[in-house]
């Protein structure tokens, strides 16, 4: 039972770098927390400062409202699991699970007692007399979470600790961890750069880039709702689409008109390419949004809110538009088509079945969901709509 609060954590390294910057962050107890974003971002550095395992340069970190920054790793009664299991070689199973609560001086029986409990909740009873040398890289994986849980830790930490295993494994051990915090009703605290893992395991999401919290949500909320472009298309496989654009209003109401902006104006002019409005709905007319009319503005569309049946362009015939399909990848339960728009930017399209009629060079007609439009200030990159 514990919360966690980090209060204006910044982190400069002795080299001057300033790995991470005003951090504010509270966690409820029992929470499932993922601190995630590409490689550098910080994630471990916070990870670490709450571990106590790194020095915290400005701020404050509290667990169940008692401040430690000056307390340390072994008095904060936290557990953590790293990406290389580091188990003790020499030693069995049962005596790695064992060793940090014989260190503690823990009565036998009752070490007896947690290790076995701990080996079969993570099913490596019929392990417990094997050296790590013998076991599969999830099998390791297992004993050192088991590790950690006999201590019964008030928080556990956890670094990427799945990135060492083959893709297969990992989903498996993903299933694994969740069912543990579903049985241990413990907080966890978990860093990954796999934006799959966080989305599957968190009950609340911390998407970091350069050292800043980009946006704090649930996964449904991140997924929905993403308040920049980053976290946009950070979350989500295959990514958002983006299309660049002006926003312009006519009688038919708010439309982006799809053109490449960053691109020389005489040169596209020389592109006899037709302008394309995909118009926005009535609910998209905000003061925020019109304050961007005649502005350059970046539509996002998620690759499942593009569709190809012939009932759905007609519907969505306000959003519709010409693309050349250039690969189609079917993947059994869905196909992910790869297109390319008039104005040559890429659009990819995921279809809930197989997609036998389409070819290379194909030329087809598809169409924007209009309700999972997601619009963006192009300098900025901030959403403007809530
Ligand atoms: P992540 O876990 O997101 O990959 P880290 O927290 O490991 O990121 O690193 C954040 C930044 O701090 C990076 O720029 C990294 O190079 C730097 N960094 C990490 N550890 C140290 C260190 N011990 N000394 C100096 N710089 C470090």
């Amino acid at each position: 039972m514990a919360t966690v609060g980090l209060n204006e954590v910044v982190k400069v390294y002795d080299n001057g770098v300033l790995a991470v910057q005003d951090f504010n962050l509270q966690i409820e107890d029992k929470e499932f927390i993922i601190l995630v974003g590409p490689s550098g971002c910080g994630k471990s550095t916070v990870l670490r400062m709450i571990a106590g395992l790194e020095s915290i340069t400005e701020g404050e970190i509290s667990i169940d409202g008692k401040v430690v920054n000056n307390v340390s790793a072994k008095d904060r009664d936290i557990a953590m699991v790293f990406q290389n299991y580091a188990l003790y070689p020499h030693m069995t199973v049962y005596d790695n699970i064992a060793f940090a609560l014989k260190m503690r001086k823990v009565p036998k029986d009752e070490i007896d007692n947690r290790v076995r409990h701990a080996a079969e909740t993570l099913q490596l009873t019929e392990l417990l007399d094997r050296k790590p040398k013998q076991l599969s890289g999830g099998q390791r994986q297992r004993v050192a979470l088991g590790r950690a849980i006999v201590r019964e830790p008030k928080v556990f930490l956890m670094d990427e600790p799945l990135s060492n295993l083959d893709a297969k494994l990992r989903v498996e051990m993903r299933v694994q961890i969740t069912k543990l915090y579903q049985q241990l009703q413990t907080t966890i605290i978990y860093v990954t750069h796999d934006q799959t893992e966080a989305m599957t395991m968190g009950t609340r999401i911390v998407v970091m880039k350069d050292g800043i919290v980009q946006q704090v949500a649930t996964p449904t909320d991140l997924y929905n709702l993403p308040v920049n472009l980053f976290v946009a298309r950070f979350i989500g496989m295959p990514p958002m689409n983006t299309i660049e654009g002006r926003l312009g209003k006519d009688e038919a109401g708010l439309f982006v008109c799809a053109e490449p902006i960053g691109t020389d104006s005489k040169e596209q002019s020389t592109h006899a390419v037709d302008s394309v409005k995909l118009y926005l709905l009535p609910r998209y007319e905000t003061e925020e949004v019109l304050a961007h009319l005649d502005r350059p503005v970046i539509l996002g569309i998620r690759p499942e809110h593009i569709y190809m049946e012939p009932e759905d362009v007609e519907r969505y015939s306000d959003t519709k538009l010409q693309v050349k399909a250039e690969v189609v990848e079917m993947l059994g339960a869905e196909s992910y088509l790869y297109l390319k728009t008039q104005w040559d930017s890429n659009l990819t399209a995921r279809i809930n079945d197989q997609v036998h009629d389409v070819r290379y060079d194909d030329m087809i007609t598809v169409a924007l969901d209009p309700d999972h439009i997601h619009l963006f200030d192009y300098e900025t990159e901030v959403s403007i709509i809530h």
